[in-house]
């Protein structure tokens, strides 16, 4: 059995960035991992490569449950499973949304407005355009645009210029209304995940243990404090303890079930599991949010659009679906060939050249949950995002594809656009609305199921502390009260930041 100062479960863009900070506090830290070290692997390394991770040996492979709002479809949900976490596995895409989106984190979580957040997101970052009020140099994260932007990308920005959004030089700037090309981890032409850039550098440090393939079954408790987990180490169950404390940031779906299978959670779902009830949380699970994506608006291409640059898009759009809402809720990115779900396949074929545009809705308001179904380490799970439950969601991206299809349409794309594929004319009505239903998917953003607050249904504090409990911190998208209308690397990455000032000065 081996003692640390502070274990931390899980190496994804939380758990890398909080170990990074506690070891250059001169903290003893063992970094456990399910997943293997993942260096040196093409497939991961390939920026071009991404989509066709899901499903494979570096990750997970759960699933969305079905519903008839999104006709009955599994969607999945894909986590990596690798040093890194996902981001060794996602699109690259570093977004920090709108400063309304942690303002509103603040009305529940006293410290977490965007003036307070700032600071920790310009510590992560290494910038390409150089420090500056609102974006960090030197940090551990290389953030590149692309150097060369594919066709499709390059006509998105002059499409969005045609339907009258302004043109960013940084969508992580002072607005982030309007078109841009894409901030992405990417360095030299690779990806440059959070063990890139967060751990590579401290793998020689004699105050870190990396234990990579090594899931954790367990926290242990002793009476109301948390003193070390339970893992599996080539084939056994072995102990490791804690004198400070653990950090939990194995992800959204992971934490909540390693809280349950802890004794932590909704009394009911414990006692159902034959689990003892060590803290009686009925929060952890709930609030489960994502951002549905319809995958996608697929065109018929004039050219071929040859070998895939940069992470397979190159450009974001944001805008609103009504104008009197106060942020944009809208985003879509180009895809340099087809892409679409099975059933959008299906329905459709999608043969031959083509390109595709997938919006997302990144303000949605249906909510979901996560069920542990047995007590088994990796036994089966229910995850129900909920998509499109609340009407507006689904008349927002019924909006977003209609602009998507007017942008494509217009000059920008002539040279490129050769008609409708998918959908395979202009729709309206319920029309439009079931093909949504089709192609509605995923934008991987799981977020919120042990959420942070004040309140007494919260999981865990403002200060990242699972409430009731003393050395035991979560550190990943779990904690999130209310999704960002963003990509969610770079506010996790933000959340592991604070997360090791919160625990060094806690603990
Ligand atoms: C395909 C895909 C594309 C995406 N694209 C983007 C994008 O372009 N931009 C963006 O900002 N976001 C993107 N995301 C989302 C973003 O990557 C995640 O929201 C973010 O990385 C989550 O960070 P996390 O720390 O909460 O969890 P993760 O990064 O998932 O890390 C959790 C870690 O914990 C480990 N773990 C889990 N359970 C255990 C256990 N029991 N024992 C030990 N270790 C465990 C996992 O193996 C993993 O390494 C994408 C995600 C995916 C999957």
């Amino acid at each position: 059995m081996a003692t640390f100062d502070f274990i931390v479960v899980g190496s994804g863009s939380g758990g890398s960035a909080v170990t990074r900070r506690l070891v250059e506090a001169g903290a003893e830290v063992a970094l456990v991992e399910a997943g293997p070290p993942g260096f040196g692997v093409e497939e991961l390394d390939d920026p071009a490569r991404w989509v066709s991770l899901a499903k494979g040996a570096y990750d997970w492979g759960h699933d969305y449950a079905p519903t008839d709002r999104v006709l009955g479809r599994v969607i999945p949900i894909p986590r990596g499973r690798v040093l890194g976490g996902s981001t060794a596995t996602n699109a690259m895409m570093w977004y920090r949304g709108h400063p309304l989106d942690y303002d509103r984190w603040a009305d529940t979580s006293p410290g977490w407005s965007f003036a307070e957040c700032l600071p920790a997101f310009k510590r992560s970052e290494d910038w390409e355009g150089g420090a500056s009020d609102l974006r960090g140099s030197g940090g551990p994260l290389r953030i590149t645009r692309s150097p060369d932007p594919h066709p499709v990308a390059a006509a998105m920005l002059d499409g969005a210029a045609e339907m009258g959004l302004p043109i960013l030089d940084d969508p992580n700037g002072p607005s982030n209304e309007g078109g841009a090309l894409s901030n992405l981890n990417i360095s030299g032409g690779r990806r440059h995940s959070a063990a890139d850039g967060y751990l590579r550098p401290i793998l020689g440090a004699a105050n870190l243990t990396l234990i990579a393939d090594s899931p954790v079954i367990r926290v242990i408790l002793n009476g109301d404090r948390a003193t070390g987990i339970v893992h599996r180490l080539g084939g056994r169950e072995v102990v490791s303890e804690a004198r400070l404390g653990v950090i939990l940031a194995a992800g959204a779906i992971e934490t909540p079930r390693l809280l349950v299978l802890s004794g932590i959670g909704p009394e009911d779902d414990l006692k159902r599991l034959g689990i003892a009830v060590a803290l009686s949380r009925r929060g952890v699970g709930q609030n489960l949010q994502d951002h549905p994506l319809v995958r996608a608006v697929n065109c018929r291409a004039r050219v071929p659009m040859g070998r895939p640059r940069d992470n397979g898009g190159g450009t974001i759009l944001n805008w609103t679906s009504d104008p009197a809402l106060p942020q944009a809720d809208l985003h879509a990115f180009p895809v340099q060939g087809r892409s679409a779900v099975p059933a959008v396949l299906d329905r459709y074929g999608l043969d031959g050249d083509l390109f595709a545009i997938g919006p997302g809705l990144m303000r949605s308001h249906s909510r979901g949950y996560l069920r542990v179904l047995t007590a088994e380490p990796e036994g089966p799970l229910e995850i129900q995002p909920n998509f499109l439950a609340d009407p507006r969601d689904l008349a927002a991206l019924c909006r977003a594809v209609e602009f998507v299809q007017d942008m494509v349409e217009g000059p920008a794309f002539a040279h490129l656009f050769d008609g409708h594929a998918a959908p395979s004319a202009r729709l309206s009505g319920g029309d439009l609305e079931g093909f949504v239903r089709l192609a509605c998917s995923t934008f991987f953003h799981t977020c919120g199921t042990a959420r942070m607050g004040a309140d007494d249904d919260a999981v865990c504090t403002p200060r990242l502390a699972v409430r009731g409990l003393r050395g035991l911190w979560i550190a990943d998208a779990s904690v999130i009260p209310d999704i960002p209308s963003c990509n969610t690397h770079a506010p996790v990455t933000m959340i592991g930041e604070r997360a090791a000032t919160f625990v060094l000065e806690d603990a």
